[in-house]
């Protein structure tokens, strides 16, 4: 029997409608491309929006045809987004860090039709459109006042797109399941790999991002969403936001520290959510400058773990509480958020409280995990015993995009590639990515570990570790370290930091500066050229 309740079917732009409707008068606060700020509300977010569908359609978009999107977190790039979906169409974010031969990949590999693009990155549209056979139209996201001279005539003027046009459009029928967004994984190996998101799981993902144990936001709250557009879909932020009608609040290009301080404390954030590189950036700003944030109240770190020396450094000295949380691409981001429980003793002191924040949290409904050994064999959930971590649930990955073979194992379940605990109160800690676990004498040791402790240094910016082959343990740890600017190497005074917390026989065999570490288009740390440098260091220099 089939229940008989209104069966309309879900479609991303009533999202937005939503918040035309009912938070009307909200504002949508962007730092521009081309500088200042822009303010306008909801309703003529929604109008705009509009007028942008109708354009779409005049230039011949058509259901589940594929659109991109190369542009920074700013009210046109919203628009875009909702204005595609609500056409039926699949909004698919390019990553502009991406390298060349990979946008020329995705770009193909997705047949995008047209590209909305930010003018910074006209240049790389330009020099790549050449090799992008399927694309017909580029809109260069800005009025006319600042269009590029000589661009070809399906190069079109977003501003004088909308000029003139309805401010209502009739929207395309789509089926919950119809794909809405795409989006690559940066491919650390292989070719990067589309996740095709559908209307009903970014919508269930919205729910599940805003609520109480997960982010809570809400109609009160001005958010600051930094978290791109491009990376794993803001969080979830930007369908989110308008679901509950809170302030928006968005960088643009400006996240560097004093561009992001200025924007906090203008806009009176209260709760925002980037990566940790962005959050040392403004730390560093405060810092340096003797800035506060007297408005900012909790502030969510993922993408990488976040460095305990970060979380207090937040609580310490801004008053402000860190929410770690996790989760990857496939997942639409969103897997776990670190919200104490009610059915839990809480932290006896500041210490515990500190530890507790590093472990990647709790999941939502809507997520489910497990941890495995190599067998398959499930876990105890203790805290202790670490496994492969897989994950389940409506909005994650069943099938990459263009691929006929299922995604998932013979139960249903995503691996995810991360090596977890999970204690008996349901908090996951990711102890190391799988591929990047060091293999010593049999016992295995965290380089995720080994980072976060070298980085709470006070010399060291940045610090990746890899097992190094060795004749007699297989592999041993070898730390390699950027350091602060104007700041020399003092092996002996990281591994007296790092004798605190670990075993002797966990300790790095060696510690090596290094200029730079090497960044993946995501902002993670990209071991590959660091592995083929000093795979054989051990081996080439025995103690
Ligand atoms: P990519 O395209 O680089 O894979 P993702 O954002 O999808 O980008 O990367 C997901 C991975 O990032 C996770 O599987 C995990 O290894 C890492 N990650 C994300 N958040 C955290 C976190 N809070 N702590 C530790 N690792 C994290």
């Amino acid at each position: 029997m089939r229940g008989l309740m209104q069966s309309s079917s879900i479609n991303l732009v009533s999202l937005l409608e939503h918040a035309s409707r009912w938070h009307g008068n909200q504002e949508v606060v962007s730092n521009t491309v081309e500088g200042g700020m822009h303010r306008q509300t909801y309703r003529e977010t929604w109008q705009r929006t509009a007028q942008l569908g109708n354009a779409l359609a005049e230039l011949g978009v058509k259901k589940g045809d594929r659109i991109g999107t190369m542009a920074w977190n700013t009210y046109r790039h919203l628009e875009s987004w909702f204005a595609i979906m609500g056409r039926g169409a699949v909004a698919h974010t390019l990553n502009p860090r991406l390298f060349p031969e990979q946008l020329i990949y995705i770009v193909n590999h997705a047949e995008d039709q047209i590209i909305l693009v930010d003018l910074t990155f006209v240049p790389l549209i330009q020099a790549l459109a050449d090799k992008l056979p399927t694309l017909k139209h580029v809109i260069v996201m800005t009025g006319p006042e600042h269009m590029p001279d000589d661009l070809p005539d399906n190069w079109h003027c977003y501003e004088s797109l909308l000029e003139g046009r309805a401010q209502s459009c009739e929207w395309e029928q789509v089926d919950g399941d119809d794909a809405s967004s795409l989006c690559y994984t940066s491919g650390t190996t292989g070719n990067p790999k589309g996740v095709l998101y559908s209307h009903i799981s970014n919508v269930l993902h919205a729910y599940g991002a805003t609520s109480k144990d997960a982010m809570n936001v809400g109609s009160a709250d001005r958010v600051m969403m930094v978290v791109p557009m491009f990376h794993a879909n803001s969080w979830g932020l930007a369908f989110g936001l308008p679901m509950v009608g809170a302030r928006m609040v968005m960088p643009g290009p400006h996240m560097d520290g004093a561009s992001m301080a200025a924007m906090l404390n203008d806009e009176r954030c209260n709760f925002a959510a980037a990566v940790p590189t962005v959050w040392s950036m403004l730390l560093d700003h405060l810092r340096s400058t003797g800035g506060s944030l007297p408005d900012l109240k909790e502030v969510v770190i993922g993408g990488s773990a976040a460095p305990r020396s970060m979380i207090e450094a937040f609580d310490k000295e801004f008053d402000v509480a860190v929410l770690h949380a996790w989760g990857m691409t496939e997942m639409s981001p969103l897997g776990t958020v670190n919200r104490v429980s009610g059915s839990m003793p809480l932290p006896a002191g500041p210490d515990e409280a500190y530890d507790l924040s590093c472990k990647q949290g709790r999941v939502p409904f809507g997520v489910d995990m497990e941890i495995v050994d190599d067998d398959h064999n499930t876990l105890p959930h203790d805290g202790q015993t670490f496994g492969r971590l897989l994950v389940r649930g409506p909005w994650i990955v069943e099938r990459y995009y263009g691929e006929t073979e299922s995604a998932l194992d013979e139960n249903g379940w995503f691996d995810t590639g991360d090596i977890a605990t999970i204690d008996e109160y349901g908090f996951m800690n990711i102890t190391d990515r799988a591929k990047d676990v060091i293999k010593s004498g049999g016992e295995w040791i965290s380089s995720a570990d080994l980072e976060n402790a070298a980085i709470a240094h006070p010399d060291v910016a940045l610090a990746a570790c890899i097992g190094a082959t060795h004749p007699k343990w297989d592999e041993r740890p070898v730390l390699l370290v950027q350091m602060a600017e104007g700041k020399n190497l003092d092996a002996g005074s990281i591994l007296t930091l790092l004798a605190e917390q670990f075993a002797r026989w966990q300790l790095p065999d060696a510690i090596l500066p290094v200029d730079s570490i090497p960044l993946t288009a995501t902002g993670k740390i990209d071991k590959k050229p660091l592995r083929a440098e000093y795979q054989n260091y051990l081996l080439d220099n025995p103690s």
